[in-house]
């Protein structure tokens, strides 16, 4: 070693240099981690990261693989290597998989030996011309095809490994990402699907949303959770969000004179929303004003980040932070990193969210903007072929605003439609077999990907809940209100079961002696959400799918009967 070095500046090149050493035998090098004999903590982006790992084994902990995978090589270090394996036609392996999902990407065998590809939209909203540019790039390194996701969001299937790298490369000649979109990350930013043009809304969600995609995409500290997290904002319009089922959950809300803060528009901050673990996120009492919103996620997320569980994935969610610590120490936490405290008023304050309308997302309605519209379609479990696609755009570009806004419900809306213009969308979007007309159980029927392309799911959710939706509307025709039914292939809860009127979550049910199974789900119902927020209650064990139709219309029936009126909705 050369002498310009003094002894301690030795002693850490020496033991950088077997670090370097050690990480080539292992597969990596964590960046911004000092080797053994280094003087120093590690540093840079990535060490809240590696500190949380290193506390997590101090105090007896095993890391959880994925730790392990994301301390050997971070996966944004590890892209040039992914993308020469990819290149060569290599399926990844168990840990390259999961790297692969911090771009986007994910191996989805053995239900399909291909990569799917899952976007970021934020707030849902895309231009025609991206829409129609991703049918392209569907067909050019795909399969001819795309599925809207219950994240407002769009994901392209059957993309061949030697495909993956020209088609994240065509989303961002679109003005598109799909960084961070898996794996241990903060997922699509949702917000308010009619923002801006939404008589009832208390502020338009699309700037936040924005700038929280941003703001995350941007910092390489916020990537590499402990799990994956979920943030909502919501404007207080007609149309539904589900806020409540996301780790943090911003809702506009109108604080009234005489509380100890200004009266106006405030964001009012909810946590520690999962719905497949059965939880809905809570009121905080915290407001904040809009434009503090990135700066106080950001926060929340470091606490989790430095005190979310990293030996245990069914209990690495923030939601477990808070169940261990209670609100009040988590929020201390938070105000303890933001250097100040946050502004909270009483309940009575707050005047109540305006009803949304759980029709909204179908159908015609007038916008704020006098002589507009915005023309919900319903697609068939979130599918759309990709010649469908490009006519949505033309449809869009030639008779609204050029916009198509994506929603949460697995369907989008044009948005922007002149009066003029509204009998041409609804005839042109007929002539493509699609529909904007709202029906009792297609407008409000959610499916995850299932059996056909999710190597986790235990039944063919986006076939099942097909063949639920056809015999419904053969066998109870007198349906009349909006029933939302949410299949969903495994607790992972996609699909949000907990949350539907009816869901279904897909189960292996025993039909032999010998243990044959075929497919089936536990059904629920009573779920709820927005301003009736509720976890459903499981009624049925392991029914097989092929009964699933006539229990659907047996609990609608039983609804129909006993109800005082159309009024009183299912839930
Ligand atoms: Fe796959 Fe389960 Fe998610 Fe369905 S809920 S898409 S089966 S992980």
């Amino acid at each position: 070693m050369a002498d310009d070095f003094n002894a301690e500046q030795k002693r850490y090149l020496e033991g950088f240099a077997s670090g370097i050493a050690a990480a080539r035998m292992t597969g990596g090098l964590a960046l911004g981690h000092a080797p053994a004999g280094a003087p120093s903590e590690p540093t840079g982006p990535d060490a809240i990261h590696i500190k949380a790992q290193d506390r997590t084994v101090k105090n007896g902990g095993k890391l959880c693989d994925q730790e392990k995978w994301k301390r050997a090589e971070n996966p944004f270090d590890g892209h040039n290597r992914l993308i020469a394996e990819a290149t060569a036609g290599k399926a990844p392996k168990p840990e390259d998989n999961f790297r692969w999902r911090y771009h986007g990407l994910f191996w989805v065998a053995p239900t399909q030996t291909s990569y799917m590809c899952r976007l970021r939209i934020p707030n849902g909203i895309l231009q025609h011309w991206q829409f129609a540019g991703i049918a392209d790039l569907a067909d050019k390194h795909g399969g001819p095809y795309s599925h809207v996701t219950t994240r407002a969001n769009l994901q392209v299937r059957e993309i061949a490994p030697e495909h993956g790298q020209a088609f994240l490369d065509g989303l961002v000649d679109l003005g598109l990402t799909a960084r961070g979109s898996g794996a241990d990350n903060i997922r699509n930013v949702t917000g308010s699907p009619t923002a801006g043009i939404d008589a009832q809304e208390l502020l338009d969600t699309r700037p936040l949303a924005k700038s929280w995609h941003n703001w995350i995409l941007n910092d390489r500290s916020l990537y590499g959770l402990p799990r994956k997290f979920n943030v909502a904002f919501d404007g207080g319009g007609v149309m539904p969000v589900l806020e409540e089922t996301n780790d943090i959950g911003f809702q506009a809300v109108e604080v009234l004179e005489g509380a100890a803060i200004p009266a106006g528009i405030w964001m009012r901050l909810v946590l520690g929303g999962i719905s497949g673990h059965k939880d809905l996120a809570r009121d905080t009492g915290i407001v904040l004003k809009p434009e503090e919103c990135n700066q106080v996620a950001d926060a929340i997320l470091r606490v989790f980040i430095e005190n979310g569980d990293r030996t245990n994935r069914n209990k690495a969610r923030m939601k477990y932070v808070l169940d261990a610590w209670g609100f009040d120490k988590y929020l201390a936490a938070v105000e303890e990193k933001l250097g100040r405290k946050l502004e909270r008023v009483a309940p009575e304050h707050v005047a109540p969210r305006k009803p949304t309308d759980r029709f909204s997302h179908v159908g015609v309605h007038k916008q704020v903007q006098d002589g507009l519209n915005w023309i919900g379609v319903v697609l068939p479990v979130g599918k759309m072929t990709t010649d469908e696609m490009r006519e949505l755009a033309k449809i869009s570009a030639e008779c609204g605003d050029g916009q198509i806004r994506l929603t949460v419900w697995q369907n989008f809306i044009f948005s922007g439609v002149p009066d003029a213009k509204v009998a041409e969308v609804e005839a042109r979007v007929e002539a493509l077999g699609l529909t904007t007309k709202a029906a009792g159980i297609r407008s409000g029927l959610v499916a995850c990907t299932g059996a056909r392309g999710c190597k986790f799911a235990a039944s063919d959710t986006k076939g099942h809940a097909m063949v639920i939706a056809d015999h419904v509307e053969r066998a109870v025709p007198s349906l009349d209100v909006p029933v939302n039914v949410h299949l969903t292939g495994c607790h992972h809860s996609c699909a949000q079961h907990y949350i539907g009127d009816i869901g279904l979550i897909g189960a292996k049910v025993v039909v032999s002696e010998e243990g044959d199974t075929v497919e089936g789900y536990d059904i629920v119902v009573g779920g709820g959400f927005a301003e009736n927020p509720k976890i459903g209650t499981e009624i049925w064990k392991a029914v097989k799918a092929e009964d699933a139709p006539t229990r659907v219309e047996a609990l609608l029936n039983a609804y129909l009967a006993r109800r005082l009126g159309p009024e009183e909705s299912f839930q």
